[in-house]
């Protein structure tokens, strides 16, 4: 278990150099306490994979006497990773029985860049089956606790991340992010969760949900760790055709200077502050707001009409595409062939039992999707869906010549009870209305701790930048962290 003195990268390094701590011995550490630990965070540890990747660590810091934090930025820190991306030879199960045995023969490039510059993966994490979900309770292998109020959920659907970087697994973990599933669960939790720009990571080795919308991002306890991680994971590439060739940012050099607030426009939209958003919630972001104007930022009142349509273009948008990507789960190409498989008539009754092994939610969305995609329904359903989600974009690219930045909540409420929505899939599906539509735009977005509901359930600020603006996000949501927790 990292311990409360060494919570962010730099914290490591500087322990590290004075010889405190040592790469082996963290490793040692956090992977014992993964294994003790309750919250179900974890589907795997990673011990040989860290174990040896710590030592390697060790053997660079013997060489160079410090930490070299120019070519090896994450240098010994342990990082976990979503079970729905793939490392070569470590089973990834996307927390579906349909993936239990399922080994990749190849490692994801955000990770294997991380890997490069120095990173140690302690765990995989888990999720709600194939990140479908806002609370970690559709994993085939059990819902993950809140990391600090039990009974709790962490949010979803990267739940097993925001727990393990809050209670202290790793210091940062890689998420996705389709409709919300990093800020969510990082808002849930108090942390700090980015969704970087639509082809701003590559998915290179992250499986599928909805690939018009799925983004690799991190968690971490600091906007600086996570500027760091994107720094590192960021950038074109070849593997990816949605990858884009802009070069990323320096975003941790960014950060070292103070923001000049006066030069930022803050943009605060009404539709993000409706009824059906907590009074708590709602208090703390907006007294956020009010510390930035105090810092001298200009605040203006912005509209994003389009607003309310966002959870059903989404939930049109994202089951299409995922019924249409989950179809090579049928115990030919991917997926669990149960033993019985082989005993059928036909083929409709080989898949029937094949995807018998998807959960309930999953099956629901594939059925959806089936649905919208089909000719009779296609016009009515798919193509309107992709017309209103123009019209969400239109709006973000309007507001954005009179704002630089945009600020509201994460989530309507803070983090509930296990098992509260778990029976209304729509009252679940409504939970995502803030989160969405940075999805549906391909924008920037990321979830920074600002304060506490009257339980003292952690609250987090949105903060939503133009596609490619990650540089923006990261420097507000730094100013932010820095001004509310001193
Ligand atoms: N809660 C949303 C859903 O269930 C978001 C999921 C995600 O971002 N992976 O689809």
């Amino acid at each position: 278990m990292l311990n409360e003195k060494y919570r962010t990268i730099t914290e490591i390094h500087d322990a590290f150099d004075a010889k405190k701590l040592s790469p082996v011995e963290l490793a040692r550490d956090t992977l014992a306490a993964i294994k003790a630990s309750k919250h179900n965070a974890f589907l795997l540890a990673l011990e040989d994979r860290a174990m040896a990747a710590a030592k390697k660590a060790d053997r660079i810091l013997a060489e160079n006497g410090k930490v070299p934090r120019e070519t090896y930025p994450l240098l010994g820190i342990p990082l976990a990773l979503k079970d729905n991306m793939v490392l070569e030879g470590v089973r990834t199960t996307c927390a579906s029985k349909m993936l239990e045995n399922y080994v990749p023969p190849y490692t994801g490039t955000a990770v294997e860049r991380l890997e490069k510059a120095g990173a140690v993966f302690v765990g995989k994490t888990n999720l709600d089956e194939f990140a479908m979900g806002g609370s970690n309770e559709n994993s085939a292998f059990g819902p993950v606790e809140h990391p600090t109020f039990p009974g709790y959920v962490p949010g979803g659907s990267s739940g097993g991340s925001a727990t393990a970087v809050k209670a202290g697994f790793c210091v940062a973990a890689l998420g996705s992010d389709t409709g919300g599933s990093i800020r969510q669960p990082a808002s849930y939790c108090g942390v700090v969760g980015l969704k970087p720009s639509y082809g701003r990571v590559s998915r290179y080795g992250l499986v599928a949900f909805a690939s018009s919308l799925d983004q690799i991002g991190p968690f971490a306890n600091s906007v600086e760790d996570a500027a760091t991680v994107l720094a590192v994971m960021g950038g074109h590439d070849p593997l990816d055709s949605t990858s884009s060739e802009r070069p990323a940012d320096p975003y941790v050099a960014n950060l070292k200077k103070d923001l000049d607030w006066s030069k930022i426009r803050v943009g605060i939209p009404k539709e993000y502050f409706i009824d059906g958003v907590d009074v708590s919630v709602k208090k703390s972001v907006r007294e956020t707001i009010d510390w930035v104007a105090k810092q001298g930022a200009k605040i203006v009142d912005i509209s994003l009409p389009n607003t309310p349509y966002a959870v059903s273009v989404y939930y049109i948008v994202a089951v299409s595409e995922a019924s249409s990507n989950l179809a090579r789960f049928d115990g030919v190409r991917f997926g669990v062939r149960p033993p019985d498989a082989m005993q059928v008539e036909d083929i409709a009754d080989f898949y029937k039992k094949v995807r018998a092994n998807f959960g309930p939610e999953v099956k629901r969305r594939i059925i959806l999707g089936t649905f919208a995609l089909s000719s009779g329904y296609y016009d009515a359903y798919f193509r309107k869906a992709c017309q209103v989600r123009r019209l969400i974009k239109n709006d973000f690219d309007r507001v954005f010549k009179d704002c630089d930045v945009i600020l509201g909540p994460v989530a309507p409420s803070t983090a509930f009870k296990k098992g509260e929505k778990a029976s209304d899939p729509l009252k679940m599906y409504l939970n995502d209305i803030l989160t969405i539509p940075c999805n549906l735009a391909g924008l920037p977005g990321m979830s920074v701790p600002c304060g506490k509901d009257e339980k003292g359930l952690p609250i987090g600020i949105q903060v939503i930048a133009p596609q490619f603006r990650d540089d923006v996000v990261l420097k507000v949501g730094h100013a932010i962290e820095k001004g509310m927790t001193k």
